[in-house]
């Protein structure tokens, strides 16, 4: 396993949709490995391909609230959705940036295991917050594009001032 690095805003690869996995092979199971092993290292409750440059429908989710649970979500979609709820996040490809949001509070994604099988998830609390965050960046969403105008406005000044990330 490799940790990779992880692509920051405004990296353009982080606003593209991506393709849905077809190939079910070592390629993809070497990238959730790679993938777990980077969310782990960052800290992370999510990640997402596109977050380590590859545009492929593919996210990895450890909310580990009770036991650590490392699930993978490969072409995952939203099915359904209830609630609404705000939630303060913040994202790996955007360090040091927190800011509030609404959710959805529950949602059922379906989704493809790495051996191609479907399953579905209900999820709640941070898990559903996780998978929602997590499936806009396969959209080429950022947990920004959900603020205000003027939080929006506060955010660009706020990182004009941090200065660009750094790779
Ligand atoms: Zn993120």
């Amino acid at each position: 396993m490799a940790k990779l690095p992880v692509r920051k805003f405004p990296d353009p690869v982080l606003r593209e949709k991506c393709g849905p996995v077809e190939t079910f092979d070592s390629e993809l199971f070497q990238l959730l490995d790679d993938m777990a092993e980077t969310m782990y290292a960052e800290n992370g409750i999510g990640l997402a391909a596109p977050q380590v440059g590859v545009s492929q429908q593919i996210t990895v989710i450890d909310v580990g609230e009770e036991n650590p649970n490392l699930l993978e979500f490969i072409n995952p979609q939203i099915v359904a959705r209830d609630g609404n709820t705000p939630s303060e996040e913040g994202c790996l490809s955007i360090p040091e940036y927190r800011d509030t949001i609404k959710r959805s509070e529950r949602v059922t994604v379906r989704a493809l295991d790495r051996t191609g099988s479907t399953f579905e998830v209900e999820a709640d609390d941070l898990f559903a917050i996780c998978l929602q965050h997590e499936i806009d960046h396969l959209n080429g969403v950022l947990f920004i594009d959900h603020l205000s105008p003027l939080k929006r406005a506060l955010f660009k000044k706020w990182l004009k001032k941090r200065g660009p990330y750094e790779e």
